[in-house]
């Protein structure tokens, strides 16, 4: 890290705020503990922005969005590249970050690296690809055009649990598209944000297209949204962040994206290869602890093959191994916080009084959470409709393949589905059926690359993020005229 961008006090780094290309400590009197959750130490601290530093940021970024907009897409393809050589040079270093501040696993972290890295290279595929088109018109001589500008300052919001991903994907496309960013970091993730302020940096952005401004969630996020400087407001997080921000952006008639929570099926259906789907619905609750927005929380799974499913399950679930992610062999470490022990303790509880069985799991130790398989899971319960984002997962028995699809789509989320069977015809029923703006075929629920259009329906999201359908999210359509010869007015 560049020195500049902390203050190193009684031991801990004190990391800065990064407006305007420079490193700024806070005219606000309260500092952010950092808190690694393998051992709920604190690792560091941070300064969290006050009013002053959030409208210099909004006006350091309007000032910068004038510049970078007009840049020519090759200067765009360019900087892309340079933040990619910067990010690979220093992929150990992020990659340690990622387990201190965020409890992931090694394979997690570096995931995440290489998705960014995959995300740069679709990103700057995509700089001249942003298109309008010319259309006829009715009015004699006359030339009609759309073309896409870019918006201008647009503002991220991000989640803890895959920080530099979830932030990178936004700063990415909108720096693609030509406009500049505001990131708002987790308030358990703002080591993240610094580093990603200081690899764009390092790699030359021009001041101001980049500033990062950790601070008090409410603060930060009304004060963005009232300013008319900030277009736009791209958001991932809880559902209830997400409802929130909506009605506050309607109110100030702020154009947004939601990327929010789910409570996502994977359904097995009775001839389907056992093996592989016990190994699917796995991976696809246990990766990151449970902490991922399209974890497969609710496994449905056709009467027939449902104990054979369930023995094996619960015997890969007890092999696997739990503990501290510095281990190279960890695959499910620590909660990002106390608290969520006490919240999935709470659905577990509410779910074993109203007749589930625990088949493994149920315990926790400080902030590791035991991966846990409950049976005789029914819609009294609170896990069978809330969002866990924990290493717990609900079997549940289905009559038949209708069934099944009943209770896959019994939930006011619908971020991402999965089916698996080798009955192709059936397949595609449940892809045009299941209520989810991502289903997977043969595969868990947990799948992402950056050029698809990723998002949900129902209470999981609003808008797409990804490829080109981030470009025309982070761009405005104009339409332009050109009259050939002289247009005959009636007065
Ligand atoms: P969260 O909603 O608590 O916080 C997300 C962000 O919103 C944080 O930066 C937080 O500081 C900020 N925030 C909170 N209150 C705010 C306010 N009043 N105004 C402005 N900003 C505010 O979510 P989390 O616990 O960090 O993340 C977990 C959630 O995110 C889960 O629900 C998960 O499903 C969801 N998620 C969704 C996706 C997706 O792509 N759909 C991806 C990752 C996580």
């Amino acid at each position: 890290m560049n020195p500049h961008s902390y203050d190193e006090i009684d031991g801990l780094k004190h990391y800065k705020l990064f407006i305007d290309g420079a490193w700024r400590a806070s005219s606000r009197n309260a500092l952010l503990d950092c808190i690694n959750p393998a051992n709920g130490e604190v690792f560091a601290r941070c300064y969290q922005a006050g009013t002053a530093e959030i409208d210099e940021a909004i006006a350091s970024s309007d000032r910068a969005a004038k510049d970078w907009g007009a840049t020519m897409v090759a200067e765009r393809e360019i900087m892309l590249g340079r933040i990619a050589e910067v990010i690979r040079d220093r992929t150990p270093e992020i990659q340690a970050l990622l387990i201190e501040e965020c409890g992931s696993v090694h394979g997690k972290a570096l995931w995440e690296i290489e998705y960014v890295l995959d995300c740069i290279r679709s990103a700057a595929g995509d700089v001249r690809h942003v298109m309008g088109e010319t259309m006829p018109m009715t009015m004699p001589g006359q030339i009609g055009m759309s073309v896409r500008r870019p918006l201008g300052v647009i503002a991220g919001i991000a989640p803890f649990n895959s920080p530099f991903l979830l932030s990178m994907k936004k700063i990415v496309y909108a720096l693609a598209a030509g406009n500049s960013f505001i990131l708002k970091p987790s308030e358990e993730t703002p080591v993240s944000g610094a580093v990603m302020a200081d690899l764009c940096a390092e790699a030359g952005l021009p001041a101001g297209v980049l500033n990062v401004i950790p601070g008090v969630p409410a603060e930060v996020g009304d004060r963005l949204m009232a300013d008319p400087r900030v277009k736009m407001i791209t958001f991932t997080g809880s559902t209830k962040t997400g409802r929130h921000l909506a009605v506050e952006a309607a109110k100030n008639l702020k154009k947004f994206t939601l990327e929010m929570g789910g409570k996502s099926p994977l359904v097995v259906l009775k001839d389907a290869d056992i093996d592989y789907a016990v190994d699917a619905a796995a991976w696809g609750v246990f990766l990151h602890q449970g902490q991922v927005c399209m974890a497969n929380s609710k496994v449905i799974v056709e009467k027939e093959i449902f104990d054979t499913f369930r023995d094996k399950f619960v015997a890969k679930t007890r092999g696997i191994k739990v503990g501290d992610p510095r281990d190279p062999e960890t695959v499910i470490g620590p909660l990002i916080r106390a608290r969520q022990c006490q919240f999935i303790d709470g659905h577990i509880s509410d779910a074993t009084e109203k007749g589930a069985t625990i088949l493994t799991g149920g315990t926790h130790d400080g902030r590791i959470y035991q991966p846990t398989v409950l049976d005789g899971v029914t819609p009294e319960m609170r896990i069978y409709h809330e969002e866990t984002f924990g290493p717990v997962v609900s079997l549940i028995v289905a009559e038949d393949s209708e069934d099944a699809l009943r209770i896959a789509n019994d939930t006011t989320y619908g971020l991402s589905a999965a089916v698996i069977t080798n009955d192709m015809q059936k397949a595609m029923d449940f892809s045009m059926r299941m209520e989810a703006g991502m289903v997977h075929i043969n595969d868990c629920t947990i799948s992402d690359e950056p050029h698809v259009p990723f998002g949900g329906t129902k209470n999981s999201g609003f808008g797409r993020e990804g490829g080109r359908y981030s470009m025309e999210e982070l761009t405005e359509v104009k339409w332009v005229t050109i009259q050939m010869g002289k247009r005959e007015f009636s007065f």
